[in-house]
């Protein structure tokens, strides 16, 4: 497990570099301690930089957790130089947080249906339809490897919130 990089680090502000080789040890030692890293969180999808590595590599990973309680289950995917188009323009807003940003909570809007394409472990690359939670994940992601956070999506101070406050505000929602 490696340490995640809180906001105010260098390392979140820079846009990540293209990876040129899957197969070499040093992108495969980085995956593995990203996987390691996000299996100790209650996270659902975490960037290179956020380990500290300014490389293009994600891992989505929606899941129900005490932080996304209604989040569908998937398996982990890692996806490598990924790229996205939004397959309309609406986009819709919910509430997101982040591993390098804890306490808080907000609500970003994102597209709601995308098309992504990546290059996967193996280095063959992939194109899928992802939408809803699963499109907001890729999107939250794909922001850390452009060197942006998901505060920067935020269209008014006062859709953020405290994280003990978002839990009482999702209390009163499922009753
Ligand atoms: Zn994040």
């Amino acid at each position: 497990m490696r340490e995640i990089a809180q906001l105010g680090a260098e390392v979140l502000r820079q846009k990540a570099e293209a990876v040129a080789d899957v197969h070499v040890a040093e992108i495969r030692q980085i995956i593995s301690d990203m996987q390691a890293t996000l299996a100790g969180t209650q996270g659902v999808g975490i960037a290179a930089p956020q380990i500290s590595e300014s490389k293009r590599i994600m891992i989505v990973a929606s899941r129900p957790t005490p932080r996304y309680p209604h989040a569908p289950q998937m398996a982990p995917t890692v996806m490598i130089n990924p790229a996205f188009e939004a397959l309309s323009d609406h986009k819709e807003k919910d509430w997101e947080g982040c591993l390098s940003i804890p306490g808080i909570r907000a609500l970003v809007p994102r597209y709601r249906e995308i098309l992504i394409r990546y290059t996967d472990q193996q280095g063959e690359r992939v194109e899928l339809r992802l939408d809803g939670f699963v499109a907001r994940v890729f999107q939250h992601e794909y922001d850390h490897l452009e060197g942006r956070v998901y505060l920067d999506s935020v269209e008014d101070n006062r859709d953020i919130v405290s994280e003990s406050e978002y839990f009482k505000l999702m209390d009163i929602q499922s009753h």
